[in-house]
């Protein structure tokens, strides 16, 4: 078959795909031989590989970095590679708009930088930015703070190319509904080339980091959610420890964090990552690690004032299992301490850190924030949790009516089908 197609492919097709390119989530735990695997640099790009995938009945995914930790952007058909749809397109610095507009496919490091050199800045961003635009939103990738939304509530407006309505601009004011569909669609309506973005003023964020009990934090968690715009809490699994971390706009002087090579890269990153690679084999050494870990690195206050994307992003160290939660903030310090007791009285042994951290509701329909609910769900649980499930699933059918951008994944998750996944290897 791909001979087959590697004929039908024209010049520019062919200068812009590779046949059965073979892809690794970040994590490296799902990889994926796509049929065809593009790199499109315009617009124009992208619709030749539509019409492509709707002639020779393929299905076609976008992806960015890949570091969605499950296959969701995986195809069993076309994979399309937004990197090279990167550039930003209009920054506007007026004081009434101060917003960006950019392709999809640009990472967030180059946007903060980019962003940067005109004063301006996001206002709240996720732990790492080694991901693009596009995947951020298609999945309401969130940061930390009580008041501020996922990225995708930061959206202004958005282009979204569809099966069934070709080129589509979207915002508060225009195709409303698919505008709150697409702030996080899973790449399920089709490919975003283009988003307009809300900033701010570039700002100094004053970081604090403290020691903590988890009971305390538990008990205190209202106040202590409210006590800065940013907060977010760790916690050291088999023990009572936590650290708290608060940041706070401030107008003060730099004093950016000071790493060391002894404790953040030999200890803090080899030595950490060979320990945890080990403890694989024996997971009774994990409650010790933990305590150790604490002890070495995180029980001393740490204080730190830089820009305001370098305080949000971080370094998450190397390839890791993660299994995130989205819990109602009235019932979090009860899912906490349950987990606590599983954690106790169960053969578990969890790595650290349990990370905590808040987001402000929206309306944006698959949002975990739309109405506070839950994630990781299927067909049947998703329809009571999300009360716009079913006007997303009857918008993705209107959209996309032979199925063009879904893949087992969403077949799976969104459309209750028991997929044999032929094409994927996972090794979790
Ligand atoms: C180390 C690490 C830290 C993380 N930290 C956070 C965090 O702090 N907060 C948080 O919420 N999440 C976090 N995540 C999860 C991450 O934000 C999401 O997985 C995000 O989707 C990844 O973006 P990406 O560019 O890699 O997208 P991909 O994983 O490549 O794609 C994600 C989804 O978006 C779709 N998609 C991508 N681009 C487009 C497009 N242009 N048009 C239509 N659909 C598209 C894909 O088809 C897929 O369904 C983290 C993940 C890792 C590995």
């Amino acid at each position: 078959m791909g001979k087959l197609d590697k004929v039908m492919l024209d010049e520019r097709l062919k200068q812009i795909s590779k046949y059965n390119a073979k892809i690794y989530n970040w994590h490296k735990t799902v990889c994926n031989t796509s049929e065809l695997y593009f790199e499109p640099e315009s617009e124009d790009d992208i619709v030749k590989i539509i019409e492509l995938a709707k002639k020779n009945k393929r299905n076609v995914r976008a992806i960015g970095m890949l570091h969605s930790p499950s296959d969701l952007p995986f195809s069993d058909g076309y994979i399309i590679s937004m990197k090279k749809l990167n550039r930003v397109i209009e920054v506007d610095v007026d004081l009434e708009a101060k917003t960006v507009t950019v392709e999809a496919g640009i990472e967030i490091t180059q946007l903060n930088e980019e962003l940067s050199k005109h004063g301006l800045a996001l206002s709240n961003l996720c732990a790492i930015s080694d991901l693009t635009i596009g995947g951020a939103i298609s999945t309401a990738t969130h940061g930390t703070g009580i008041n501020f939304g996922c990225l995708s509530a930061q959206i202004k407006s958005l282009t979204l190319f569809t099966d069934s309505r070709g080129k589509m601009h979207c915002s508060e004011t225009m195709n409303s509904d698919i505008f709150k569909a697409a702030l996080c669609s899973l790449g399920a309506l089709g490919i975003i080339t283009q988003v307009t973005i809300q900033c701010e003023t570039a700002f100094l964020l004053e970081a604090n980091q403290t020691p903590a009990k988890l009971d305390h934090i538990l008990d205190n968690l209202d106040s202590i959610v409210h006590s800065a715009e940013h907060v977010r809490f760790w916690w050291f699994p088999h023990t009572d420890d936590c650290i708290t971390w608060k940041a706070n706009r401030t107008n003060k002087k730099p004093s950016p964090q000071k790493l060391s090579y002894i404790n953040d890269t030999l200890f803090g990153f080899h030595l950490l990552q060979l320990i945890l690679y080990l403890s694989r084999f024996r997971s009774s050494i994990v409650p010790k690690i933990n305590q150790l870990i604490f002890s070495f690195k995180f029980s001393k206050p740490i204080h730190f004032i830089d820009d305001s994307y370098k305080v949000f992003c971080f370094d998450c160290l190397f390839s890791q299992y993660v299994n995130e939660w989205a819990i109602p903030i009235e019932k979090a310090k009860y899912a906490i301490r349950d987990l606590k007791r599983w954690v106790e009285t169960s053969e578990v042994s969890a790595h650290y850190p349990v990370e905590i951290r808040f987001v402000d509701q929206d309306d944006i329909w698959l949002s975990p924030s739309y109405g506070r609910k839950a994630h990781t769900m299927f067909r049947s649980e998703l329809e009571k949790a999300y009360p716009k499930f079913q006007s997303f699933i009857e918008l993705q059918k209107q959209l996309d009516p032979t199925g063009l951008f879904l893949n087992p994944y969403l077949k799976r998750h969104l459309f209750g089908e028991n997929v044999d996944v032929k094409n994927l290897k996972s090794k979790l």
